[in-house]
């Protein structure tokens, strides 16, 4: 930095001390990341108890003019990706996890305005025993429902964008706008998320043209009833229940995001060591339940293809895998369960310890949903877990008759942080290279956004857009843009 940009800077953070209050303002970094990403120069943390503040707040940075930015985070669990860092030095962070109001909430009409700290657990909580729920994700109950969606995450249900009907979003000049559909006083008007002429809230996910102090969400009408199918299989048989589970897709016996697991990651689910497990929800009347779960179970032992076929784990007390799948089925109904009782199986720790205590990454392909993709996805695996030593779980989310996003994790012991981004490395060239490109990005990979991030024309004009919204790069210089 220049002395003058030093003085912008200090004068900048003077104000923002100015508008939240020293209390709320935390000098220096952001401390540990799961990922072990390159801890950023952030000159400090800011904690706005107000979404006014959180405006004022960038109004104040934008007067830096360009001496140092905000990247803003929702409750910061980004694990695997960055947690709360930004993508690049000398920034802010913009801690909104104090935002925790559900400032209004129509559950009839299927709709609540939240703020980036409301979690999928406090929503839920507020939903049990009404005719709507929440997309919720298997992360921990304590994550936000906003910033899981400003980053295209994905829910049980569908991808979380889907949910997004109207954000209030801090321009890089401090002018507040509410994009989309927002309740109205007087009038009920249908939640419909478009509006007339360009539709703009999709404008500000995964995107650093603006800061999000709101949003209006879509709730979702909660099914009579639900059965997860369970399903494990050998890994030979990986494409034959991959064309099985499209068939079950396509024709509409399967409900939100079934899900499939190579063994590494099947045994966060209790499955044997070398088994695949599939997750196949079936949802509806109780009546129509029954007969989906039937068609799909019965058509499953008729193809040989399975070694275990259950429909009944969730009902029955003595089943082994009782206690997890029926925390699977609760959480395809809206219940993020506040306990986090798969979430620490998983990780083998509480969600608040992963940042100092665990090694993990994330990287996050796109597959075609056929048996090649999905087939050739698993040797990819195989073949980083050979040249780096790093053995990654492989979910598969099915997004609908074409597609599946495919989580690969690496839990790692944090001595072990150099093999593990070793793998990442390899990852991001081995599936690029067959077409499998991120659909989300890492902190230390979003140079890679020029390589997989769509035709040249496109990202040149979405530049356009920032260079004329945000000229001095106020907010999150880097991020996707
Ligand atoms: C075991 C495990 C399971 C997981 N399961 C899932 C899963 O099922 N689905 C899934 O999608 N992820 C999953 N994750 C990943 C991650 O934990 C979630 O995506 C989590 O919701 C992200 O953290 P957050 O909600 O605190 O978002 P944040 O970290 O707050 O936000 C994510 C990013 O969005 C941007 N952002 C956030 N808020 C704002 C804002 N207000 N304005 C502008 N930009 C903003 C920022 O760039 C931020 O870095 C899982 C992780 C683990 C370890």
């Amino acid at each position: 930095m220049t002395t003058s940009q030093t003085t912008d800077a200090g004068a900048a953070l003077a104000a923002v001390e100015g508008i939240v209050g020293a209390d709320r303002v935390t000098r220096g970094g952001l401390g540990d990341n799961t990922g072990l990403f390159r801890q950023r120069d952030v000159l400090a943390s800011v904690k706005p108890g107000s979404a006014e503040q959180a405006r004022e707040v960038v109004s104040a940075i934008a007067a830096a003019r360009g001496a140092v930015s905000v990247h803003a985070f929702s409750t910061g669990r980004n694990w695997g990706l960055g947690s709360r860092e930004p993508a690049t030095d000398t920034v802010v962070a913009l801690d909104l996890s104090d935002l925790t109001a559900i400032r209004d909430i129509d559950v009839a009409a299927g709709w609540a305005v939240v703020e980036p700290g409301v979690t999928q657990g406090q929503l839920a909580g507020l939903l049990a025993d009404t005719e709507r729920m929440v997309n919720v994700t298997v992360s921990t109950a304590h994550s936000s429902v906003l910033g899981n969606a400003l980053d295209r995450g994905v829910g049980l249900r569908h991808q979380r964008v889907e949910d997004l009907v109207g954000l209030e979003v801090v321009l890089p000049d401090g002018e507040l706008v509410h994009v989309g559909w927002w309740p109205e006083q007087d009038r009920k008007t249908p939640v419909y998320p478009h509006t007339l002429g360009p539709s703009l809230v999709q404008l500000f996910v995964q995107s650093n043209l603006g800061v999000v102090t709101g949003a209006t969400i879509r709730l979702l009408p909660r099914p009579e009833a639900l059965r997860v199918v369970r399903l494990n299989f050998t890994p030979d048989n990986l494409g034959a229940a991959t064309d099985l589970l499209r068939r079950w897709v396509t024709q509409g016996l399967a409900a939100g995001v079934p899900k499939f697991y190579n063994p590494t990651a099947a045994r966060g689910y209790g499955s044997a060591p070398g088994q695949f497990l599939l997750h196949v929800p079936v949802d509806g009347t109780e009546a129509a339940v029954a007969a989906l779960s039937a068609i799909i179970a019965e058509e499953a032992t008729r193809s040989g293809v399975f070694t275990e076929v259950s429909t009944t784990d969730a009902t029955d007390p003595t089943a082994e895998h009782h206690a997890v799948t029926s925390l699977v089925e609760r959480s395809y109904l809206g219940d993020p369960d506040v306990t986090d009782r798969v979430f620490e199986q998983k990780m083998g720790m509480r969600a608040d310890q992963l940042d100092s205590d665990l090694g993990f990454l994330f990287f996050l392909p796109l597959l075609p949903f056929t048996a090649e993709a999905v087939v050739k996805a698993e040797e990819l695996l195989a073949r980083v877990h050979a040249d780096t030593g790093i053995l990654a779980g492989g979910t598969g989310n099915v997004l609908g008759a074409d597609l599946v996003d495919l989580v690969v994790a690496m839990k790692f012991d944090r001595a072990d942080a150099r093999a593990a981004h070793r793998a990442l490395d390899r990852l991001y060239e081995l599936f690029s290279e067959q077409g499998f490109l991120p659909y989300r990005l890492d902190v230390d990979h979003h140079g890679w956004i020029d390589r997989v991030g769509g035709r040249p024309s496109a990202r040149a004009f979405a530049r356009r857009l920032k260079d004329s919204l945000d000229p001095t790069g106020v907010i999150a210089p880097g991020r996707y843009l």
